[in-house]
């Protein structure tokens, strides 16, 4: 198997890193991980601050397929994760990707709709994890960024797509509550999602994009809405 030259891909240095091997980012699949330099938001309680503020990355998409191809065979999956994998074009690359045999699950805050178009619609990616942040009341103030709508059109888009995806929030106690998770479910029905929906607790960590604090209120289970099956991971 050929890569294309390089000349038909991005030669920015836009990857910031790559993760060489995990079994827990794509659940059943034994995957890599590139991390995408740069990012549209600034959620405070980000742990990856070198990543979202990173001007360039050290990696061109070509390095990156480089690597994959030594790791035909001993991997069956590549995860595009950041800062933001869909503030790049990356339909060529997918395509090389593709070619090389693997599958592709993209983590993205979906406030790139063109760009996750186009991947869903030449059927590219095998999953999505689609992060709703915080409801539309609170979206501007926890992400940093007026992106509510896009990322709501890229919600849309999934459902009706047939695309397989979870969505997906990070909970810091000081930034979201109970009520704030049950107006997400309220939301999410009403769209017609009727699938898991996952919360992330933040998890302690000396660096974060925001400086916050420790996560010292937990959310409570018997407070949260029964009308979505919801895992806390
Ligand atoms: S947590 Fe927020 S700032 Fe960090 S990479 Fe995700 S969307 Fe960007």
């Amino acid at each position: 198997m050929s890569i294309k030259k390089e000349s038909s891909l991005s030669n920015a240095k836009i990857v910031y890193d790559i993760t060489k091997f995990t079994h827990l980012d794509y659940p059943n699949h034994l995957a890599c991980i590139v991390w995408f330099a740069g990012c549209n938001m600034r959620c405070g309680y980000c742990y990856n601050a070198d990543i979202v503020l990173a001007i360039n990355g050290h990696y061109t998409l070509f390095d990156v397929l480089v690597y994959l191809k030594t790791r035909v065979g001993l991997l069956d999956a590549v995860v595009l994760s950041g800062g933001e994998a869909c503030a790049h074009e990356l339909l060529a690359f997918c395509r090389e990707i593709r070619a090389l045999g693997f599958k592709i699950k993209l983590d993205t805050n979906g406030t790139y709709f063109e760009n996750l178009y186009v991947l869903c619609e030449a059927k590219l990616l095998d999953y999505v994890a689609l992060d709703y942040k915080a409801p539309k009341n609170k979206f501007k103030a926890i992400t940093h960024s007026g992106r509510f709508e896009a990322f709501s059109k890229s919600l849309d888009y999934l459902l009706q797509s047939g695309m397989a995806f979870e969505v997906r929030t990070t909970v810091h106690g000081d930034l979201l509550d109970e009520n704030d998770i049950n107006l997400i479910v309220d939301d999410l029905i009403l769209r017609g999602y009727d699938k898991t929906y996952y919360l992330q607790p933040f998890l302690d960590t000396d660096t974060t994009l925001g400086d916050m604090k420790r996560n010292t209120k937990k959310l409570e289970r018997a407070l949260l809405s029964e009308k979505l099956e919801i895992v806390i991971r």
